[in-house]
């Protein structure tokens, strides 16, 4: 496993093509794209590193599938009166349907779904013990302590993040939105804002693969639908290319993150700023898909 990581990071972490960085998040666009890491944290406890794996960096929307296992949670089957399981065909914060379909978001990755999913784990608590909550998952799935989130991240969206206001007030204005949209949408940017390295998102992803030697924290019905939701749903209107490519449930963020999930075997965290056209990251994506391809892991047999 070491040796084909070393591989991967040396055909593809290298490349010169690696696609670019986030912009529209100010602090995100300050990121050297030359970076790259990736980490399998295997169902046995062990974990292999190559590259920048313990630089920690932006989750981003990878935050949705901790965020999504909170509040179900907290709220079970309710959570799916307010958003759907469908893929959306859309880009991740896109305001199309939202008019269409009478408030509720397709699904809990995009981020008009996400924002639901935040709306519930924040119900009842303010902002900052709802986030001391989600820390608390991921810590506890990554059992490492040593995870924040950056505050510098965290405002620089909540300054500049025009649409994701408009989504909350959209959902706001259909009803289904229950907190305040100025404390969703801080709580929304500040989980984003959460970071972590390749290393400690691996570990953290080990709940989601089912031995009897992994993290405990969802149960195994919940554990497969979110890992079906991360296939169908995860990287948005790139979501059909990442199955085809990969076939392994997999979620990206804009901070170029990818956790994805082998089940039964690992899970495995890659890391690299520059996106592709899909906001996903470029070259974790072909990463993903190399290590696919080698390991011979799909969950298509
Ligand atoms: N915080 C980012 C946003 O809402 C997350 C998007 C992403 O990672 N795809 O725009």
């Amino acid at each position: 496993m070491k040796d084909l990581l070393d591989d991967i990071y040396a055909n593809i972490g290298l490349s010169p093509e690696r696609g670019g960085v986030a912009t529209y998040i100010p602090e995100l666009a300050k990121i050297d794209p030359h970076q790259f890491g990736m980490c399998v944290a295997a169902a046995d406890g062990e974990v292999y590193t190559a590259g920048d794996a313990e630089v920690p960096f932006s989750i981003q929307s990878v935050s949705k599938v901790f965020a999504l296992a909170l509040a179900l949670g907290k709220v079970g089957d309710q959570l799916w009166r307010r958003v759907g399981r469908e893929p959306s065909g859309l880009s991740f914060n896109s305001l199309l349907l939202l008019e269409r379909e009478d408030g509720i978001p397709r699904n809990p990755f995009i981020n008009a779904g996400a924002l639901i999913a935040t709306d519930i784990y924040l119900a009842g608590s303010r902002p900052k013990e709802a986030l001391g909550q989600l820390l608390r998952f991921v810590r506890a799935a990554s059992d490492d302590e040593d995870i924040h989130i950056n505050e510098m991240v965290a405002r620089s969206e909540i300054a500049t993040g025009h649409r994701n206001v408009a989504l909350a007030h959209y959902l706001a204005s259909f009803g289904n939105l229950h907190s305040g949209v100025d404390e969703v949408y801080g709580t929304y940017c500040h989980q984003c804002a959460i970071e972590m390295s390749c290393r400690q998102l691996a570990l953290a992803g080990r709940f989601l693969i089912d031995t009897d030697d992994t993290p405990k924290l969802v149960s195994r019905e919940r554990r497969r639908r979110i890992a079906a939701l991360m296939m169908t749903c995860g990287h948005y209107d790139g979501s059909g290319d990442f199955a085809f490519r990969v076939g392994l449930p997999g979620k990206s963020g804009v901070g170029g993150g990818i956790l994805a999930i082998a089940p039964g075997k690992a899970s495995v965290a890659v890391w690299s700023p520059g996106l592709n056209r899909y906001g996903n990251s470029k070259l974790g994506t072909e990463a993903m898909e190399m290590f696919a391809r080698k390991t011979g892991w799909s969950v298509f047999g």
